[in-house]
This record gives C-alpha cells, sequence and structure tokens, in this order.
C-alpha cells in the first residue's frame, strides 16, 4: 500500500448529482428511519454517479492504476471496482458480527469516501468497517462520524509506513490498525505474494548488474547495460509501479547491505 493524494476538488457530476441524491436518501431516512434500521427497506444506490467515468478517471490517475490496498495494476487486466471506504449498503464489526443496517448511505456520493480497489480486496473487504470503539459508530446522517475511530487503514489519510513495515514480499504490521488490515484484505495472499516474489526477483538482478558496474567501467557494452538497469530500478521503485512499497524497501535494503543482492 502506497499514500495516495486524491485531487482535492470534487468531481462536478459528483458533487451535483450525488448531492441531490445524499439530501433524498437523508430525507427518507428521516421519514423510514425504522424501516431502514430493521432492514424491512433498503436504499438504492446509483453507481451510474458514484461511478461514473469521470470518478473513475480521477480515482485511477491518484492511484496510478493499482489497487488502493493491494497495489495491483486494475487498469487493464480487471474492471476496477469502486471501494466505499465506509461500506454503503449495510456494515459489521467482524464476520462474527450480524450486519448493521442501513449503511453509511450519506456517504455513498462523497469523494471522500471513495477510491478504487481490485475484485480480490473488494470481495476480502466486503460490508467489514471495523471501528475501535464500535459505540461510537455513526448510525445515521446526523451522528457525528468524526467520533469515530476506524480500524481500517485508509490509504489517501493515513500515512501506510505508519501502520505497516515491507520485508521481502511480506507485508507485516507495526500497529494493530495495520495488522486488522491485512488480516481484513488478506494482504499476504498466495498470489499476491507470488507477484512479489517475482518482481523482486528482477529487481535483484537488475541491482546486481549495478553494483558490477564500477568493476567493468572500462566495458561500453557492459556499461549500457548498467544504464539500463538503472532505469529499470528507477521505475520499479516509482510510485507508478506494481508492489512499488516491496521494490522501495527492497532497494533500499539492497543499497544500505541490510539485505544481499
Ligand atoms: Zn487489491
Amino acid at each position: 500500500m502506497i499514500r495516495i493524494v486524491k485531487p482535492p476538488s470534487v468531481p462536478p457530476k459528483l458533487s451535483r448529482k450525488g448531492g441531490q441524491r445524499t439530501k433524498e436518501d437523508c430525507d427518507s431516512y428521516i421519514k423510514f428511519g425504522e424501516d431502514y434500521r430493521s432492514g424491512v427497506k433498503r436504499f438504492i444506490f446509483d453507481p451510474n454517479i458514484y461511478g461514473n467515468s469521470e470518478v473513475r478517471e480521477h480515482l485511477l490517475h491518484a492511484q496510478y492504476g493499482k489497487c488502493c490496498y493491494c497495489e495491483t495494476k486494475i487498469l487493464a487486466a480487471t474492471y476496477p471496482n469502486i471501494e466505499h471506504y465506509r461500506p454503503k449498503s449495510c456494515t459489521r464489526q467482524s464476520i462474527e458480527h450480524p450486519r448493521l443496517y442501513p449503511g453509511y448511505y450519506w456517504l455513498v456520493y462523497d469523494w471522500d469516501n471513495l477510491l478504487m480497489c481490485c475484485p480480490v480486496c473488494n470481495t476480502n473487504k466486503n460490508d467489514l468497517f471495523p471501528l475501535l470503539d464500535e459505540g461510537n459508530r455513526a448510525r445515521s446522517h446526523e451522528d457525528p462520524i468524526e467520533c469515530e475511530k476506524p480500524v481500517l487503514v485508509h490509504p489517501a489519510r493515513d500515512d501506510p509506513n505508519t501502520h505497516f513495515h515491507f520485508s521481502g514480499s511480506t507485508i507485516g504490521y507495526r500497529t494493530e490498525r495495520g495488522k486488522e488490515t491485512i488480516d481484513c484484505l488478506d494482504l499476504n495472499r498466495v498470489a499476491l505474494e507470488e507477484n512479489r516474489r517475482e518482481r523482486l526477483q528482477s529487481l535483484r538482478i537488475l541491482i546486481r548488474i549495478v553494483k558490477l558496474g564500477d568493476e567493468m567501467s572500462n566495458n561500453t557494452d557492459f556499461v549500457e547495460l548498467v544504464e539500463l538497469a538503472k532505469q529499470k530500478i528507477q521505475s520499479a521503485v516509482s510510485d507508478q509501479a506494481e508492489y512499488s512499497a516491496f521494490a522501495k524497501r527492497f532497494e533500499e535494503d539492497c543499497r544500505t547491505g541490510a539485505q544481499l543482492a
């Protein structure tokens, strides 16, 4: 996970149409609150507003076409899911807890609540939204959301480096929130670890070439190869690259000698 910087300006269609729909949903909750809370009545949200092309483009650009949680490229491989950090239809503290209805209906079209993630992270997170103090959960638009202390790390509001450490192809935790986020999203799942291991193996080869470059500085072919390797390393550790949080850490460890290249 890397820190995501979303553009501060809300996409106009989301602001205009989303604002209107939010007001309608809040009015409806005031009238039929009990029915919504019992789950008898459900909100119907409009994916053409929260997932309109403008929103998708803004998010994909800010996230470099990667899943906001696991850093897998989602641009070409799969149709990216719009992720509601605070779940929209219902929510729950853990998989053992019952679902609470409704979800955060007043934040469905809220720019701050929207991210983009891969289908696997989306399925893993589902309607889970644990809080450090569940008693402070906002159950309607009239409750103060700022009293909530979410457990899951928010890639655009929290600094992932505070909560995680990247060691080889494995993500570890520095805080309890980091641990819970890893568990909830299954960020060390086999397929992800394999992808990251493969990426780091390539990086290891490139770093070895660069190190050998010093000894071979009179061989022009090799100097060219070294330059190419340097460019590839730069590209692997840039925010745009898949699994760059791991690559950055790995490259740093190789450079400082903490990891053998
Ligand atoms: Zn993902």
